[in-house]
């Protein structure tokens, strides 16, 4: 058997190389990446192993002696090329690497703040263990923080920052958190949740520039000409897809690395997975429509590693995992489950003002995606739902005396 070659040593990429074993493979198989250490997770990044619940040995996916047991070789380099005539893979320093298969799960990189003053020291990104630790380090001493950026890093952030004792500011561009993700009800329920925590959040608000005094941040200034002082700054405005060297590869890159439902790029001996590719989904267009669509999530990393690791082992099938994805701000626990369009409407099950509650998501009549408030057994139920055709209409979802588990009998 020929050797299997998996750039990109994180979630989807570690996923591919131990499902491959699980699933028999039996020939060398080769994990690079570029980031020191093991693979690690990096959800905890910003949650419990940035309030300090967790260390490194919780956060890594597998100690060393599994990748020695299961003879997944690690080599931490940077790949700066593909040859596809040869089928080799080149690392920095002039080696390269052999591939019969080569899987492409290069992730994604933080999206830089594009304003003045973004090179002062003390502007932080949240993406990586480097970029952790080096935030942790910083928060032990900081009073005033601000977030540029409502997103899901960002305001899991506030909430550790806030925990942790800080001043915190929330600034976003958009009307609303987490607009790109959830039901405005979802969005105006996490604005308060964050007041009450005690973030100043401030909406609709643009960020200008950065003010610095010797080298390093004071001031966050936003489109009203106000600055916001800071000891420091969270940047969470997004990430952008590594797709370079696949597009310099002659791979078709389109908001992310194109592959087919089965995950194949336009050439036989290249797959692609996770947060770095755009696939065809039926949760993103409709049952006979499939979209286009780039998810950033470990559920899609990981099913899509293990849909892969199926076919590259004979029992090929299409990717067709529901998508789910959960965020930890202080105590609440949101989960989503499906994808949701901007103009679905939206069906509360429970009340917001117990923290306990679901947002239904409906596109003409059809049940598209759930957002959940700690009930987790709404979420689990969602995600049975949307595998199948959803048989649950607005009104049942709006019903508290429906027994959703009915609809599974
Ligand atoms: P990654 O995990 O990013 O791995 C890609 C790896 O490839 C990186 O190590 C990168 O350095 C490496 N690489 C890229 N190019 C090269 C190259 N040329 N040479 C060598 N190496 C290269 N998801 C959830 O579902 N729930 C959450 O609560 C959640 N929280 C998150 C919190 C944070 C702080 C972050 C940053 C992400 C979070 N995510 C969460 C998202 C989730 O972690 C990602 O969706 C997931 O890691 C994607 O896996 P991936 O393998 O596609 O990419």
């Amino acid at each position: 058997e020929e050797r299997i070659v998996i750039l990109g040593a994180g979630q989807g990429g570690f996923q591919a190389a131990a499902s491959l074993r699980e699933a028999g493979f039996s020939g060398p198989l080769t994990l690079v990446g570029d980031e020191p250490g093991l693979p690690y997770q990096r959800p905890p990044l910003s949650k419990a192993y940035m309030k300090g619940d967790a260390g490194i040995e919780q956060i890594e996916l597998r100690p060393a002696a599994f990748y020695a047991d299961h003879r997944i070789e690690l080599i931490q380099a940077r790949a700066t090329g593909i040859d596809r005539a040869m089928r080799r893979l080149r690392l920095e320093g002039g080696e390269s690497l052999s591939y019969a298969h080569l899987i492409l799960a290069t992730g994604a990189r933080n999206r830089p703040l594009p304003v003045p003053g973004r090179e002062l020291a003390g502007v932080y990104y949240l993406r990586t263990r480097a970029d952790a630790d080096a935030l942790k380090a910083t928060l032990a001493g900081a009073r005033h923080v601000v977030v540029i950026g409502a997103g899901f890093i960002g305001l899991e952030f506030a909430a550790v920052a806030r925990a942790l004792g800080h001043e915190v500011t929330v600034i976003e561009a958009a009307a609303r958190p987490l607009g790109r993700a959830v039901s405005p009800e979802m969005s105006a329920f996490f604005a308060q949740a964050h007041r009450d925590l005690g973030a100043t959040l401030l909406l609709g608000a643009g960020v200008v520039g950065l003010e610095g005094a010797e080298g390093r941040v004071t001031g966050v200034k936003t489109t009203d000409g106000v600055v916001h002082p800071a000891d420091f700054v969270l940047v969470g405005i997004g990430v952008v897809p590594n797709v370079e060297i696949a597009a310099e590869a002659g791979l078709e890159v389109a908001n992310g690395i194109v592959v087919d439902d089965h995950l194949a790029t336009s050439d036989p001996a290249i797959s692609a997975l996770g947060d770095a590719v755009a696939y065809p989904s039926r949760f993103a267009g409709g049952k006979n429509e499939p979209a286009m669509v780039r998810l950033e999530s470990v559920q899609n990393a990981v099913d899509q590693a293990r849909c892969l690791a199926a076919r590259l082992t004979g029992k090929s099938a299409p990717f067709e995992a529901v998508p789910w994805f959960w965020s930890d701000q202080g105590d609440l626990k949101l989960q989503m489950v499906g994808l949701a369009g901007p103009t679905d409407s939206a069906v509360l099950r429970g009340d917001p003002a117990s923290r306990r509650f679901s947002v239904f998501r409906f596109r003409d009549g059809v049940l598209t995606a759930i957002e959940s408030v700690n009930r987790p057994a709404d979420h689990m139920l969602g995600r049975r739902l949307l595998a199948g055709t959803p048989v649950l209409t607005p009104e049942q979802a709006g019903d508290e005396s429906f027994e959703l588990k009915s609809l599974l009998a």
